[in-house]
């Protein structure tokens, strides 16, 4: 099998993505993100509604913050995988509704920005391939005030309220110079908006070049950034992103250092874990994120991974250059994750919280 150096392949899409100061934008809109084009606001931009339970939506506001909505279905073994969660419970409606104004309702419907290049190739992804190479004829080029205008337009036109610009990928944190225009555009213009960056952790270093302006803008009360790890060891890292072994260690390094600039920061962990010793490399990973923020595996949502006829393409891909998912049921991963491990090293209490009443300080 064949491992690439994530870091070189990030310096090479890199300059693709940035021109004249734009940044190119997947074209969703006749792509094979099929699920992502029902939702596809024009051609480059599309939505997504983090909640979409009735209950969810008519339970007082009350509710919506009680352990109730939180944590696993009681007949977990019997359900298929998108149903084993209560609710997808961390997410950029809960984080802005805590942060900014209580209801996190108002921040279900958000605008996301697909930017068009991805330094690892994970074996689940749900973006189709060509899009995450950093193609200019399957994007476009927007500037900041450009992508904004198309935020405006689509908030006007939307029913639901649309509170919240998501910028993902691909992995903007290879060109977080993103961040600084968009957040700066917001500003200027004095839009009430909360903003959500993914990251796939892959590298700090993109980030630290752009110094104390960046780090300024993700203490933001309006800004969250969630870093989604691939795998629970450097093995497993490597089977799902493609990526050089070595360099599973460059998730921490980023995690760390979006949490030393003070940044409300989030993981997701996908439900992937390979091998028959599932539970100790779990216990493990919670260990190993605990040095790095006793409360961090509190700020964990574990992610289920669906075989969406579009990510089918991927897995179908990776399957056949030797890296296949793991053949362990996810909902295993989930009882240990939430109803076996979490349990052993928090209180109740604790584990009554979601992920963006859990404090890092
Ligand atoms: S899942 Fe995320 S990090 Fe992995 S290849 Fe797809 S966009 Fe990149």
């Amino acid at each position: 099998m064949d491992f690439f150096n994530p870091i070189k392949k990030a310096e090479v899409i890199r300059e693709k993505l940035r021109k004249d100061g734009k940044y190119l934008i997947s074209k969703i809109e006749g792509s094979k993100q099929e699920g992502g084009t029902r939702k596809v606001l024009d051609a480059y931009f599309r939505y997504k509604d983090y909640m979409d339970s009735e209950e969810w939506f008519h339970a007082s506001e009350k509710e919506i913050w009680s352990p109730k909505f939180l944590g696993l279905v009681e007949n977990l073994w019997s359900k298929p995988i998108q149903e084993v969660k209560e609710l997808e419970f961390q997410n950029p409606s809960y984080s802005a509704g805590f942060r900014l104004s209580g209801d996190p309702r108002k921040f279900s419907k958000v605008f996301t920005i697909q930017l068009a290049g991805c330094d690892y190739d994970c074996n689940y992804c749900y973006v189709p391939k060509e899009l995450n190479v950093a193609n200019p004829k399957l994007g476009k080029y927007f500037s900041a005030e450009e992508i904004i205008n198309h935020f405006l337009l689509a908030k006007e036109n939307s029913k639901e309220p649309m509170n919240v610009i998501r910028i993902s990928g691909g992995n903007p944190t290879i060109v977080p110079e993103i961040i600084i225009d968009i957040y700066n555009e917001i500003k200027k213009r004095q839009l009430s908006v909360y903003l959500w960056i993914d990251s796939n952790l892959s590298t700090p270093k993109y980030l630290e070049d752009l110094g104390s302006e960046i780090k300024n803008i993700l203490k933001q009360k309006n800004v969250g950034v969630v870093g989604c790890f691939k795998g629970a060891d450097e093995k497993d890292f490597a089977i799902i992103t493609g990526a050089e072994s070595e360099y599973y260690e460059k998730q921490f390094e980023t995690a760390e250092w979006f949490l030393d600039c003070g940044t409300d920061f989030y993981v997701y962990l996908p439900a992937l874990i390979y091998g028959n010793n599932v539970e100790e490399k779990l216990k493990a990973f919670i260990e190993r994120l605990g040095k790095l923020n006793k409360n961090l595996p509190l700020r964990i949502e574990v992610l289920e991974i669906i075989d969406f006829p579009w990510a089918k393409l991927n897995m179908d891909r990776a399957e056949k250059l030797g890296r296949p998912l793991p053949k362990t049921d996810q909902r295993i991963v989930f009882n240990l994750w939430y109803n076996k491990l979490l349990p052993q090293f928090y209180t109740q209490e604790e584990l009554d919280k979601y992920c963006c009443q859990v404090s890092l300080e």
